[in-house]
């Protein structure tokens, strides 16, 4: 297979886009007056920052990620959600009509919805029955149009991680860019992807705040990658796409480390004792081992099941439509009492 080179697969019209240039992006200095942006310089009803456009780059959000991270703020990029990163990544990689991508079901659903929104077709190349990656089938799926893989590790709804040797061995021999959904790593044994940056020019890690770190209410979606990607992503985001209370509330949650860590562990615990308790169900199958902060369950009778914890206002996700998750629901951990109030439900089933 061909050696990957950056230039051959962005799209051409991105490669020549000169960008919108922003006043707050195009001032560096030490003015007074800022009369350059039509702002209100009357204020805000809120406080004197919000009547000012915020840092469309986020070095200070993105300062203190580097930190905690051990990547570089210029190998760093925020979207508005990790929703935002998949988008912009279609749009640079990916020409509608023409290009593809590859992805693995029982997997994260908006990386198909993303394509479908840019009419990018999407290649669909089942994980095995593990759960685990299909190599093969993946490379052999590969054409001239293929221009994104998205792998899942740990992967929504099975909540395994995948094989570091198979994701290592397709970043060596896939000829487009390789994402790497890690929506999940703080709840797994599993090590990051983010410190191979330099190894693999065809890789984008994607973390997220909205789990581990407890903030999805802020839409803070991370992508992780060459400055080379990096400054493409940049070309093509809306100029201000993170909001300033983001921004703000961003850096002042990642000085509560110690916090988060806490929840980790705690959740970690009540999975396990989650996993264990469900096993003296007879309806329960299948307790597959998670590596995130969710269970998957195969049962007698998904459907069923669900409507029964509906109806005890407990809400689970129902997987069962999904390729390999037949009769499978999803059980997010939840506080020790919440999951008390699980199993003890589950316990006048049926
Ligand atoms: C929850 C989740 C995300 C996070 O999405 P945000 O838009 O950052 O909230 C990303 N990927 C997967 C697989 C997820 O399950």
């Amino acid at each position: 297979m061909e050696k990957f080179d950056i230039d051959k697969i962005v799209r051409k019209n991105i490669e020549k886009l000169k960008p919108y240039s922003s006043a707050r992006s195009e001032y560096r200095g030490d003015a007074e007056v800022f009369l350059d942006a039509n702002e209100n310089a009357y204020g805000s009803p809120l406080d004197e920052n919000y009547n000012r456009y915020p840092d469309p780059l986020q070095w200070e959000l993105k300062k203190e990620l580097s930190r905690i991270k051990g990547v570089p703020p210029q190998n760093i990029f925020i979207g508005n959600g990790s929703d935002e990163v998949i988008d912009i990544a279609f749009r640079i990689f990916c020409k509608p009509g023409q290009d593809n991508v590859i992805v693995c079901p029982p997997t994260y659903g908006m990386y198909k919805v993303c394509a479908g929104i840019n009419d990018v077709e999407t290649k669909e190349v089942l994980l095995t029955e593990d759960f685990q990656l299909n190599v093969e089938g993946i490379l052999n799926a590969v054409d001239a149009n293929t221009k994104l893989l998205f792998i899942c590790s740990p992967n929504n709804p099975t909540g395994n991680d995948m094989n570091r040797m198979d994701i290592e061995l397709l970043l060596n021999n896939f000829p487009g860019i390789v994402i790497i959904d890690e929506a999940y790593i703080n709840f797994s044994r599993q090590k990051t992807f983010i410190q191979e940056l330099l190894e693999y020019e065809n890789l984008i890690v994607m973390q997220t705040l909205s789990k581990a770190w407890g903030l999805a209410a802020l839409r803070l979606g991370l992508g992780f990658a060459s400055e080379k990607i990096i400054d493409l992503f940049n070309r093509v985001k809306p100029p201000y796409n993170v909001n300033l209370s983001s921004q703000q509330l961003g850096i002042k949650a990642l000085a509560n480390i110690k916090e988060v860590n806490a929840n980790i562990i705690n959740t970690i615990q009540q999975r396990n004792w989650v996993h264990d308790q469900l096993q003296q169900f007879n309806f329960v199958q299948i307790i597959y081992t998670s590596d995130a902060n969710f269970i998957l369950v195969k049962v007698d009778n998904a459907d069923k099941l669900y409507q029964y914890l509906l109806l005890h206002r407990i809400i689970v996700r129902n997987r069962s439509k999904e390729p390999l998750c037949n009769n499978c629901i999803r059980i997010t951990i939840g506080t020790q009492q919440e999951n008390e109030k699980l199993i003890n439900t589950l316990k006048s089933y049926e």
